[in-house]
């Protein structure tokens, strides 16, 4: 979710952002894009697929790609190994991305979206596919046979929205509902570090083509269950701070106790930065089996991609995460020094 990726530009996109997001005069044959435009034409079936708890730029660049692939008269196939969460279910074709754990039959290719590894995604199966891989993530790998990694774009969906552009295939209100909402969530509601002039350019024309602006918000910012309210209230009771450190977190008992589901943990961490002169925020989260899930933000003062790179996960320089051993004291205190030592 909640992307804040450095302004650094990996790889020229193919639109160029700063004045406009019109199509380019043509893609250079060295650009991973050329590659994936020849195999998607290639093809003929093909497996969409994006990390494990999707958020809104997996769900989103996935539905969109989908209708890409469609409108090329290809099939696709979207498939997730956790479910759509509720505030995406309204999204077109929201109830066509399977949730499964493993892969079935054969494809030409598989498509990853916002993912590092086939790990990331914890479906079994895709080890003997043609794998595409396409992320924006800082802490990008190039894991696939075919990867395109552009640090500068704000969502994923902006990546297919340059794919779809490059395709030649309309960019349908359906498509620019759900790219809108890549863009509307990966930004923070526009909000974050990897926010820039084109960003706005580009949500423009996805209004243009159809996206609801308000709708989507609504739907995103304005849909939380109550249980997702009263996990809150739990994890701030917890609310710590350290000079511009803060953290909370929530245990497995929390969760049963508000009957909390997974997804209700979203954006809690994010509460940690409204607060003035916070600057990192932590927030962990125990798992039935025992052990944490963190979840690490911040506005500037330090790359936490990096601090949860070195712990095993990833993500960008202002928004990351990782998976640390129980119990949660410990797991608490290898964050601390991890990010006491940083500061
Ligand atoms: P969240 O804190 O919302 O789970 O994740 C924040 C960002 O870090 C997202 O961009 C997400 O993709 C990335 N991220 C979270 N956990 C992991 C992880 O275990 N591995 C990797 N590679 N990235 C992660
Ligand atoms: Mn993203």
């Amino acid at each position: 979710m909640n992307a804040f990726p450095q302004k650094s530009t990996v790889r020229a996109p193919i639109v160029a952002p700063a004045t406009s997001t019109a199509p380019g005069p043509g893609i250079p044959t060295s650009h991973p894009l050329a590659a994936i435009l020849d195999t998607l034409h290639r093809g003929e079936r093909f497996l969409v697929c994006s990390h494990t708890r999707p958020d809104g730029d997996a769900v989103g660049s996935m539905l969109a790609l989908g209708m890409v692939i469609e409108q090329m008269g290809k099939a696709a196939h979207l498939v997730t190994a956790d479910r759509v969460p509720i505030q995406y279910w309204q999204l077109p074709g929201a109830d066509s991305i399977h949730t499964m754990p493993y892969i079935r039959g054969r494809y030409d290719a598989a498509i990853l979206l916002e993912c590092d590894s086939l790990e990331r995604t914890r479906l079994r199966g895709l080890e003997e596919l043609f794998v595409v891989n396409i992320d924006h993530h800082i802490t990008g790998v190039e894991f696939g046979h075919l990867n395109w990694i552009d640090h500068s774009a704000a969502s994923v969906g902006e990546m297919v929205y340059q794919l779809a552009r490059a395709a030649g295939v309309a960019v349908t209100a359906q498509m620019a509902q759900c790219l809108y909402t890549t863009i509307l969530t990966d930004t923070g509601g526009f909000c974050y570090g990897n926010v820039r002039e084109s960003t706005f350019a580009l949500a423009r024309e996805l209004v243009q083509a159809g996206a609801d602006p308000i709708a989507i918000a609504q739907q995103v910012y304005f849909s939380a269950s109550a249980s997702k309210l009263l996990l809150l209230g739990a994890a701030l009771r917890r609310l710590k701070r350290e000079g511009c450190l803060a953290w909370l977190w929530v245990t497995h008992q929390d969760m049963q106790r508000t009957c909390a589901t997974e997804e209700d943990c979203e954006g809690i961490v994010n509460v940690l930065l409204g607060m003035a002169g916070v600057d990192t925020g932590v927030f962990l989260r125990e798992l039935p089996d025992g052990s944490i899930r963190l979840s690490l933000r911040g506005k500037g003062r330090l790359n936490v991609a990096a601090i949860a790179a070195r712990l095993g996960g990833g993500g960008h320089q202002n928004a990351a995460g990782c998976t640390l051993e129980g119990p949660l004291p410990r797991a608490l205190e290898e964050i601390l020094t991890e990010l006491r030592g940083a500061i």
